[in-house]
């Protein structure tokens, strides 16, 4: 990958297909995922590393005993984090259960937004909206998200 790539090319690619491919948004920015019981209070991570690293050389690593969505959630905030604020990442940036980290709660909402939009990204809502008749509980299926991050997002 070279850095004059433009992230919303990348974006806009995966957000035509509903559940939205975050493994392969992380992986067309050259960040590897893996996946570990990183205990109660930790959802996830991203840190430089050179060993482990995708060819951007970050890694994100989620906590697998969460549930799948929340998996999908944590996955989407970290790259949002490498988007966003890759300047801060340093040492590596850890958030936990709330998605607090070191990051200041201003760049933790930012990270939130961009990950909410990977995962339920605008015009694929409305798609699905009239394919499956504004079933609120199927599009949630469908996107792989939980049905209340869904009613927070359409209300
Ligand atoms: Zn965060």
């Amino acid at each position: 990958m070279t850095e004059k790539i433009n992230p919303l090319d990348i974006l806009h690619k995966y957000y035509r297909e509903a559940p939205v491919n975050l493994n392969g948004i992380a992986n067309d920015f050259g960040i590897a995922v893996m996946y570990a019981d990183l205990g109660n209070n930790v959802s996830g991570a991203i840190k430089k590393d050179s060993v482990f690293g995708g060819s951007a050389g970050y890694l994100i690593i989620v906590n697998d005993k969460h549930h799948p969505n929340r998996q999908r959630f944590t996955l989407a905030h970290e790259i949002a984090h490498f988007i966003l604020h890759k300047d801060f990442i340093g040492d590596g940036i850890k958030d936990d259960a709330l998605y607090r980290s070191n990051l200041s709660n201003a760049l933790e909402r930012q990270a939130d937004k961009l990950g909410a939009d990977m995962l339920m990204p605008w015009r694929l809502v409305n798609k699905l909206r009239i394919e499956y008749n504004n079933d609120t509980d199927k599009i949630a299926e469908k996107l792989q998200v939980s049905k209340e991050a869904l009613r927070i997002l359409l209300s």
